[in-house]
């Protein structure tokens, strides 16, 4: 079966007077003027109350809830489990032309009917403007689940090379014995469409427990899933309480694989109580996690000064700075920041309108919630106390929802603690090198780089350009070069690092899918 040929879903503008700003708006009035929601659990395609309440509310206006939702407690994951394991046979014996037919209508909901109802829960419930809604919730979700089939189509053609006579060999790509946990973060609704779909293409069945402040654009997502036919107990959904309902999926016997993005710190928690459970296990468990990042921009002398400074504010602003692969440090030659980059730098992000995202100008939209909101001004507050000079932003306002001014800190120190720590907010800590001392601060970036997740290079030297890649090959999974450090494209620029920033299993790419099958090698006399 030849599968139709996959390209990344196109970008709209949302330009003043475009049809699809006017159908998104409507979606948005649409969810406003009917939210709260009451989200349920879904267990075998049938909705569950719990009545163990709990809300998601909204981050740039924390008074109102968008949902209500019934969390999981130890009687309906025991179920979404066992229904899970029920489900198996039937969806791991459809023929894989049938489960992709699935998967690839999925993605048509998701860019049509769909497209603005799960940008508008996305953009309401997260905090993202409508780019970045578009970006996430329409164009990757979609790619995830198109380039998806198409890399499970190409693993499944894969044979063993040789035959020899009177025999017949090949390999079948089983989906694993048990089921997979999927636990998905709040700032990419794609993210939890892919930790499902992904195991999901393959045959295994999932168990998904979103991020409590992503639980109804993800609701939405699981509803696209059963339109597009899902059967019930493939794709469980589990909101609730993270420690319980994890803990209670990863002491079970047949807990098969952790499909996770998330926390670096929940992650290694995670493997650690993995590890041991580790004689429970029918089959060892495979851990596939993207977590965080501390990512770079090194700009050398020979830098295009306005190119660096623009991709460099898209980097670290762009979604309140709340991706992984968010900008949150850069290393800038002097006579580049002396020679125009600081002045640009500064009247451009003087121009950055914080705020409510749902205003189409604003770029800077809220930080999703309380603990991220202290956090964030926590450091900030470390980072003046420590004698670094704020040149933008540097404080907040919660008092309506959690908006955190667009910031830049120059640091006289290269490890100093906003440098090197993860913050997950829109702080950008920037340091001044001596042209002269590439080589020491690319080696200073290498030694700092704890997590190894995505790093920008920027130089119109390739010499230069190609040695500081060299240095660094182990401290970004994604690299870019005269580019912003942020906005993989699924099938083009697989994505995933090492270090502390996870297992670089690579999303939206080949690689992801292998760990979710357990290869079978049959031989056949004849
Ligand atoms: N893939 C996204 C990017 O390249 C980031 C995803 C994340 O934050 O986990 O910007």
């Amino acid at each position: 079966n030849k599968i139709p040929e996959i390209t990344n879903e196109p970008m709209k503008s949302y330009a003043p007077g475009s049809p699809e700003r006017a159908a998104l708006k409507a979606a948005i009035d649409d969810i406003q003027k009917n939210l709260p929601f009451e989200v349920p659990c879904i267990i075998n395609g049938k909705p569950v109350k719990t009545g163990k309440l709990a809300k998601q509310t909204l981050p740039h206006d924390h008074a109102t809830t968008l949902c209500t939702y019934h969390e999981a407690d130890e009687a309906t994951v025991a179920a979404a489990i066992d229904g899970a394991l029920a489900a198996k046979s039937e969806w791991e014996s459809m023929p894989w032309a049938d489960r992709a037919a699935i998967f690839l209508k999925a993605a048509e909901l998701v860019a049509g009917k769909y497209r603005y109802k799960i940008m508008a829960a996305t953009m309401i419930g997260q905090g993202k403007n409508a780019w970045q809604a578009e970006i996430d919730s329409a164009a990757e979700l979609a790619d995830f689940l198109r380039f998806g089939v198409k890399f499970v189509s190409e693993l499944y053609a894969v044979q063993p090379a040789r035959n020899s006579p009177g025999a017949w060999n090949r390999t079948e790509y089983r989906p694993l014995e048990g089921f997979v946990l999927a636990v998905s973060p709040f700032n990419f609704t794609a993210i939890g469409g892919n930790l499902t779909a992904a195991p999901a293409m393959l045959g295994n069945v999932v168990v998904w427990k979103p991020s409590p402040a992503a639980t109804y654009a993800n609701y939405v997502c699981h509803q696209i899933f059963t339109e597009a036919g899902v059967p019930p107990g493939v794709i469980q959904f589990t909101p609730g309480p993270p420690p319980e309902v994890v803990a209670q999926c990863i002491n079970h016997k047949l807990f098969a694989a952790l499909h996770f993005t998330g926390s670096t710190h929940v992650f290694r928690k995670l493997w650690k109580d993995i590890a041991a459970n580790v004689d429970v296990y029918r089959s060892y468990p495979r851990i596939v996690g993207e977590t965080g990042g501390k990512n770079f921009h090194l700009v050398h002398k020979s830098a295009e000064i306005k190119n660096a400074v623009l991709q460099t504010i898209r980097g670290a602003f762009e979604y309140s700075g709340q991706k992984c692969s968010a900008l949150s440090r850069a290393y800038i030659s002097k006579s580049v920041w002396e020679g125009g980059f600081k002045d640009l730098l500064l009247s451009e992000v003087a121009k950055i309108k914080t705020g409510n995202q749902l205003e189409w100008e604003t770029f800077v939209g809220p930080v999703i919630n309380r603990v991220a909101f202290d956090k964030i001004t926590g450091y900030i507050k470390k980072a003046k106390d420590a004698g670094g000079e704020i040149l933008a932003g540097g404080s907040g306002d919660d008092s309506k929802g959690f908006f955190v001014q667009p910031t830049v800190i120059l640091s006289k120190d290269p490890k100093s603690v906003t440098i090197v720590e993860e913050i997950f907010g829109p702080v950008l800590t920037l340091y001044v090198f001596d042209d002269a001392d590439y080589e020491k601060i690319i080696d200073t970036i290498d030694e700092t780089s704890e997590y190894g997740l995505t790093g920008s290079i920027f130089s119109s030297d390739r010499k230069a350009l190609i040695f500081a890649d060299n240095k660094l090959r182990n401290a970004a999974g994604n690299v870019y070069y005269n580019e912003k450090c942020t906005g993989a494209v699924v099938g083009q620029q697989p994505f995933g690092g090492a270090r502390g920033s996870g297992t670089n299993d690579k999303a939206g790419s080949m690689s992801i899918f292998y760990r979710f099958v357990s290869a079978r090698s049959i031989k056949e006399n004849f």
